[in-house]
């Protein structure tokens, strides 16, 4: 589903992913961690088409085409979803407008019809379940006043209603408590299936005991330096990263 060569990119003129390779096959999870500054969130901005991150060297192929030469809107509508490390405040837009709107977005690419209100409230309701929200927040602006842990939930919200092809979560354990955390790992769980893939950032083996991933990679100074299976998320845990440079 996605297979990244060689990929060297940066910000800046600063070169900070110093060579990727990674390829995701459709209903695997791939777990990446690695300490602050590594950059694992800059692999997610450079997958999404973030402002001002260049490619220097490499590609990125996602379903046979070139990521790299396309928008990051048209990167979303064709399946591309990031719930960000810093989820984004959007002050005086309505979370369900702005859920709906970006619905009936994807809906019009694939041709299909857009959604009422009506069926969207039924809709949004059975994916709020998922993720144990209240309807409170739907009718609250994006992410604005939200906790943190409320904000992360926020962002699987959307994914679980946009049903993207390839996600990526960066940090979304982070900010969550341990009952937040278990049922933020289920709606996932939940979501995944042999059509959809994942990109997992985390720090914590916690997140991938509830969210089993089918690679671990150990991201060090822009470099994949080790992978494994879900068991080296134990040896990271008790041994740190500095035996791996
Ligand atoms: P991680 O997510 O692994 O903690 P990042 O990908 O966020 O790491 O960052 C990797 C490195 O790139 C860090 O040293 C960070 O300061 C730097 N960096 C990231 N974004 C920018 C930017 N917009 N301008 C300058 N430096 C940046
Ligand atoms: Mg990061």
């Amino acid at each position: 589903m996605l297979t990244i060569k060689k990929l060297h990119a940066g910000v800046d003129g600063k070169e900070i992913l110093k060579g990727i390779d990674l390829t995701v096959k459709p209903g695997e999870l791939h777990a990446i961690m690695g300490r602050n500054g590594s950059g694992k969130s800059t692999l997610a901005n450079i997958i999404t088409g973030r402002d001002n991150y260049e490619v220097m060297e490499g590609s990125v192929i996602y379903n046979g085409t070139d990521l790299l030469d396309m928008s990051p809107e048209d990167r979303a509508l064709a399946g591309i979803f990031m719930s960000f490390q810093y989820p984004v405040v959007i002050p005086g837009v309505n979370n369900t407008y702005f859920l709906r709107a970006a619905l009936n977005a994807r809906l019009n690419h694939h041709g299909l019809k857009e959604m009422n209100a009506v069926d969207f409230m039924h809709l949004i309701r059975e994916k709020l379940k998922l993720v144990q929200m209240d309807e409170k927040y739907l009718t609250r602006a994006v992410n604005d006043g939200f906790s943190g842990g409320e904000k992360k939930r926020n962002e699987i919200l959307q994914m679980l209603t946009l049903e993207p092809t390839f996600s990526i979560l960066d940090e979304t354990d982070s900010g969550l408590d341990i009952d937040a955390l278990k049922i933020v790992a289920e709606g996932v769980n939940k979501f995944r299936n042999n059509e959809r893939s994942f990109l997992a950032i985390t720090h914590y083996q916690r997140l991938l005991e509830y969210m089993e991933p089918d690679f671990i990679h150990v991201l060090i100074d822009g470099k994949i330096v080790k992978s494994g299976d879900k068991t080296l998320a134990a040896e990271l845990e008790a041994k740190g990263y500095s035996w791996l440079e």
